[in-house]
């Protein structure tokens, strides 16, 4: 691999005028409080938090702070709702109103997509074509299943679990709400959601479209704040469901707080994913595929192909490509429409993909990014790739949740299997080859919860989603995801 080509840097890298998207669209609040019983109100100690863009820096507005008596208060709620009305409810009532959400999310697409981007700092393009539409598409899904979950457990009388406590990250704030709201609901329990202390906006919007929507108060409810919060959602005792999605850490201690309750659990964790390109694979549709499975969102996913496990006799053409179309990267605002990689989601995400990229380097693995300028202001990560790593190597193993690809070669299909298990984490891989059997063969022997066959990061809300040993337990996404929140 040592032996890479030049770049050919004639090659013409077209200019795009600036096209940003305008935020007069979104009606940002100075500062906002928490959702409890339909409701927004101050916290009882009045603490609060600001949240900034990371793309500027700049404060987008003031958030409130809930403990332990906030968390209470929004559990009761919860509770009410759960015994008066949610789980009295018809599932065809349900499902009625879950619609109603689903449609006023894409009404509101527009709103909802910028307020992400701003708060986030992921590219605009993303949030509008992804995140949104996804959310979206979650919402429908489940609402085509609330008054149908007898025919998803057949010969079962399936019945809610109560009040569901819900913690999530910052990568996709508004799309894993989704993911754990619109389950939860459709099953007929009700929630108290703690969205990440970084990206708290587009949950409070959603907030206000359960108003819009008509939701009975206490149904959802929102508490904003940061890891005592969320250990106040987690151990409240009336709480029967705790749902997380987060750091393998966190999840551990989650696990050891619920340990020994009657609390159902579900943990979406972190991530080490192996993308296999065989040697008969499509070449340039496999380099499309390691970059968006690296570079989307920054490369703040939990499933992102971290480790690209390339076979040797075709190493030094994919990564001659793969570094070509890197070069051709737009880094940059992510509020413009051509903007490819926006910014890191907090200056304390940034060390971590820093520390970890320069240990890289200490260990002898040889680091390469495509000259790009870098703004001045917030927090910002070139796409990297790391050529020469071992399966020692820290950057091979660990999670480093930012736009840095570790590449590895392998000479068999055994060999490549085995490199790819080779991790603690088993959420997700992809196998790029030309030959159906091969993909088969190699899908069966990998320890995933997800496989892409010729594609990477393709999330559908039918599909169920989840992981093995450190990235969890239980499945989100279809049929499966219902399971969780259902007794
Ligand atoms: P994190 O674990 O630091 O935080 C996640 C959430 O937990 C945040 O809302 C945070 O405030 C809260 N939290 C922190 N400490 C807590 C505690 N002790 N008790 C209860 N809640 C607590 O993770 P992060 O940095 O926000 O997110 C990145 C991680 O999430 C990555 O590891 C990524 O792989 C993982 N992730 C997994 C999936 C999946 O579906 N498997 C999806 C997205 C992200």
């Amino acid at each position: 691999m040592g032996g890479t080509a030049p770049l050919d840097r004639t090659s013409p890298v077209f200019d795009y005028a600036p096209a940003p998207e305008s935020r007069s669209v979104v009606d940002l609040r100075s500062s906002y409080g928490l959702f409890i019983d339909g409701q927004f109100v101050e916290p009882v100690a009045g603490g609060s938090f600001k949240t900034i863009s990371p793309a500027t820096e700049e404060v987008l507005a003031e958030v409130a702070e809930a403990d332990e008596a906030d968390v209470d208060l929004a559990v009761r709620a919860a509770r009410r709702a759960y015994t008066r009305t949610w789980s009295r409810m018809s599932g065809r009532e349900r499902g009625k109103y879950l619609f109603r959400i689903a449609r006023i999310l894409q009404e509101r697409s527009r709103e909802l997509a910028v307020l992400e981007t701003l708060d986030n700092g992921k590219p605009i393009r993303e949030s509008r074509d992804v995140d949104v539409p996804l959310a979206a598409a979650h919402f429908f899904y489940y609402a085509g299943w609330a008054d149908k979950l007898r025919y998803a457990f057949p010969g079962r009388d399936p019945r809610p679990l109560g009040v569901a406590g819900q913690v999530i990250p910052w990568n996709f704030p508004l799309l894993m709400l989704a993911w754990k709201i619109a389950p939860a609901l459709a099953c007929g329990n009700t929630v108290v959601l703690k969205p990440a202390e970084t990206t708290p906006l587009s949950a409070l919007l959603f907030a206000e479209i359960c108003r819009q929507a008509d939701l009975p108060p206490g149904v959802v409810n929102i508490v904003t704040g940061a890891g005592d919060t969320g250990r106040a959602v987690v151990a409240h005792p009336d709480v029967d469901k705790v749902a997380f999605t987060g750091s393998t850490d966190v999840g551990r201690q989650i696990a050891r707080a619920v340990a020994g309750t009657e609390k159902r659990l579900t943990l979406e964790l972190g991530g080490k994913a192996a993308n296999i390109v065989f040697d008969d694979a499509p070449v340039d549709q496999a380099v499309e595929g390691i970059v968006d499975g690296i570079f989307f969102n920054q490369g703040h996913v939990c499933c992102a192909g971290s480790r690209l496990l390339v076979q040797e006799s075709v190493a030094d053409e994919v990564l001659e490509r793969l570094k070509r179309r890197m070069s051709t990267l737009r880094v940059g605002d992510p509020m413009d429409k051509n903007t490819d990689v926006g910014a890191i989601n907090s200056a304390e995400q940034l060390a971590k993909i820093r520390e970890l990229s320069d240990i890289g380097e200490q260990e002898g693995a040889d680091r390469w990014s495509p000259p790009c300028d870098l703004p001045s202001q917030g927090f910002w990560f070139p796409p990297t790739v790391f050529t020469g790593v071992s399966q020692a190597h820290r950057i091979a193993r660990e999670e480093i949740f930012g736009p840095v690809l570790s590449v590895l070669t392998f000479r068999t299909p055994a060999e490549a299997v085995e490199k790819a298990n080779n991790t603690p984490y088993g959420l997700s891989a992809g196998v790029w080859s030309d030959k159906g059997s091969r993909i088969l063969w190699t899908a069966d022997r990998l320890r995933a919860g997800v496989v892409w066959a010729n594609t990477f990061n393709k999330l559908d809300p039918t599909s169920p989603f989840g992981g093995y040993k450190e990235s969890g337990y239980g499945r989100e996404g279809g049929r499966h995801g219902l399971e969780g929140y259902l007794r």
